[in-house]
């Protein structure tokens, strides 16, 4: 077994995950085989409880798990499942140490960070690696070296490098090199002092991703190996690419496998690039539309990195670029005018009050103009509240998550949340069995009666208004295994408009695109050829 483990320095936000996930996939490319677990420091149990303002989207696993959207990047990236294990984070960690003092297994030890909370680390490193036929293990610890609650993580790697032995771990360490001046010289200092902060905990680096405007020149690259000790072959340079499926090309050509594989001792496998055409797709795509994604996180579309990946995965595989015309919610109650450029209409999940009312005036825009839409989770929601209001007449018809005492509550809790107190990991979550019906769009947009789907939700279409719902025009094409959950809606004799109550967008792969995404793209497409058509 053989670990590489991505650290940051010098400020957060260096893109660490693209880096450890591009390894990942060089790597696997390489013929060895992959898994990546991340570490974060917080103190939350897990990110379910977070606000995608602080962190960005809260990424579902198939488990049910609410973990760092990372995460998401390795499941692309190395194209796996992961689970709940493969993000540690303080709260996991705490949370089983004092356990399992209060069952009394310390045998009247005093539990101490070292080694009571070092070993549950080191233990939950190690079950990961166990799970699998693994050649290497990629460990990406969050926050930045220096960072009081990083500490304990650090330590532990630092020992289990010891206990592995020679030649099974490499440290790699994520930095920024800033450029200054008209002539933009590049400055090492920052680097030199975070690696010496590295090495004050025992951590020597072995490779330095350091992100910079420009490429490294050699120059910039010699200081910082005579600073740093880590050789020139260990330094790559990491700058802006148009896409980060792009960022694996950048890191191959500086030579960085040749360099892993020597001082892993891996031997030489088959070589194959899995993504060669689809890269060509997104270096040089043919075609183009606009889809507005009306949210309200919209100022960091880290919230919405999922749906981001999506529509690429789809340029990708169809070679239609997507341009994302970012449209916060409340804009659109005033001003709808806002979605007459755009050829599709996306209303991604969400939670709470804020917000509401100008999804359903997208939802009703898109409907009205047939610009193709496509619901997701709250879209999905708002999209029936809005069908239910304006064409079934049922005036102030809402979710009781929003007006409890609405006459018309066509959104409602699921009866199996009455009751529920806790906040964290109590929603329906996971990937779960839909049931495709037979002669809808669903179907034929997947091709298949059962599809599996993640979830994350508290609410769902009330059971008692499907007749009528179905009577207007509205129909439930997908629903759970036991047929009482709605999953997917259509629209009588429209192609273009799809909403899902479940999250496609957190299993779309680059391959394999989220096929309601992918369908959209295809209807904006088709929207725009029709519209250049009448005018021309
Ligand atoms: N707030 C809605 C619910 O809980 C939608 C959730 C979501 O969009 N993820 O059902």
């Amino acid at each position: 077994m053989h670990y590489i483990v991505i650290t940051g320095g010098v400020i957060s936000g260096l893109g660490k995950g693209t880096i450890t996930s591009s390894l990942g996939y060089l790597l696997k490319s390489h013929g060895y085989r992959v898994t990546s677990l991340k570490i974060d420091p917080y103190l939350n149990y897990d990110a379910g409880t977070m606000n995608p303002y602080q962190h960005g989207e809260v990424f579902v696993l198939d488990d049910g798990s609410e973990v760092d959207l990372d995460l998401g990047n390795y499941e692309r990236f190395l194209d796996v499942d992961l689970t709940g294990d493969n993000n540690i984070t303080t709260g996991k960690v705490y949370k089983e140490v004092i356990e399992k003092e209060r069952r009394g297994e310390y045998l009247g030890s005093t539990v101490q960070i070292i080694p009571h909370i070092t070993n549950e680390i080191k233990r939950r490193i190690r079950l990961v690696a166990s799970k699998g036929d693994f050649d290497v293990v990629l460990i990406e610890v969050g926050g930045t070296v220096g960072d009081i609650e990083s500490m304990p993580f650090l330590e532990a790697l630092r020992q289990l490098n010891h206990e592995e032995g020679k030649g099974t771990f490499l440290f790699g360490h994520v930095t920024l090199i800033p450029e200054l001046g008209e002539n933009g010289e590049q400055k090492t200092k920052p680097t030199q002092h975070s690696v010496r902060d590295l090495r004050e905990i025992g951590i020597t680096p072995d490779l330095l991703f350091c992100r910079s405007k420009k490429p490294l020149s050699i120059e910039t690259k010699k200081r910082v190996s005579l600073f740093t000790d880590v050789a020139i072959d260990g330094i790559v340079s990491i700058n802006d690419v148009p896409n980060v499926y792009l960022v694996p090309d950048a890191m191959e050509k500086q030579g960085i496998i040749p360099f892993v594989r020597e001082k892993l001792s891996l031997p030489q496998k088959e070589y194959h690039d899995a993504w060669a055409e689809y890269k060509e797709n997104i270096r040089q795509p043919k075609e183009k539309v606009k889809i507005a994604l009306v949210g309200k996180y919209v100022e960091l579309q880290d919230s919405y990195m999922s749906h981001k990946e999506s529509f690429s995965h789809v340029t990708g595989v169809t070679g239609i670029d997507v341009e994302i015309k970012w449209i916060n919610s409340d804009d659109l109650i005033q001003n709808q005018e806002k979605l007459s450029d755009v050829q599709g209409v996306l209303v991604p999940g969400g939670f709470g009050y804020r917000g509401i009312e100008g999804k359903i005036q997208a939802a009703r825009y898109a409907r009205e103009n047939n610009i193709p839409y496509l619901g997701i989770c709250l879209g999905f929601q708002v999209a029936v509240m809005e069908f239910a209001r304006n064409v079934l007449g049922m005036d102030g018809a809402n979710s009781t998550e929003f007006d409890p005492r609405t006459k018309y509550p066509v959104i409602d809790l699921l009866p199996e949340q009455l009751g529920i107190k806790d906040m964290g990991g109590t929603m329906r979550l996971g990937a779960k069995k839909v049931l495709v019906k037979e002669n809808t769009l669903a179907r034929r947009i997947y091709g298949t009666d059962t599809v599996y789907e993640r979830h994350r939700h508290r609410f769902e279409v009330n059971p008692d208004f499907i007749e009528r719902f179905k009577e207007g025009g509205m129909l439930f094409s997908g629903v759970d295994e036991d047929g009482i959950r709605m999953e997917i809606a259509e629209l009588r004799g429209k192609e273009g408009f799809i909403a899902t109550q479940y999250h496609s967008e957190f299993k779309s792969r680059p391959l394999s695109p989220s096929k309601v995404h992918l369908h959209l793209i295809r209807q904006a497409l088709e929207y725009k050829q029709n519209v250049v058509e009448a005018t021309a």
